[in-house]
């Protein structure tokens, strides 16, 4: 993968997506204020996932399908969770997993699933895909 370069959230970006979140617009990742990157390694994962999906399909393309297709925005996002869960230490995975399900079917992500147990469904099998069905794939 070509460079990737950390930032802090500029105040439009804090504006746009709140002060807390963390953001990808290749080929930045853009972080909270007073986060050290180097501490959120499955977190990076996921956002390092973001980058190649813009990548792949146009940086624009995707921000717009993104911002306009929940169907488009819960899928890009299924797949980045499940990197990030896949990086995550076994105890912890359930609980993260729970957590974005239900951001996932809320406001921080415009309601891009019907409900948080799709979302969770979803991430299950895309953790099981990712891992190839193995046993430490379960969350
Ligand atoms: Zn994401």
């Amino acid at each position: 993968m070509n460079k990737i370069r950390f930032r802090t959230k500029p105040f439009w970006l804090r504006w746009l997506t709140g002060p807390r979140t963390w953001v990808a617009i290749a080929p930045c990742i853009y972080h909270p204020k007073g986060k050290d990157p180097s501490l959120h390694p499955a977190l990076i994962e996921h956002e390092k996932t973001h980058i190649a999906q813009q990548r792949a399909k146009g940086l624009y393309k995707w921000l717009f399908r993104y911002l306009t297709s929940k169907k488009f925005r819960l899928h890009q996002e299924v797949e980045a969770i499940a990197v990030e869960i896949a990086n995550t230490p076994a105890k912890e995975r359930s609980w993260l997993a729970h957590e974005y399900a239900s951001q996932l079917a809320g406001k921080q992500y415009r309601r891009a699933a019907p409900c948080a147990w799709a979302a969770l469904e979803m991430i299950k099998n895309e953790v099981r895909r990712l891992e190839g069905g193995q046993q430490n794939g379960k969350i």
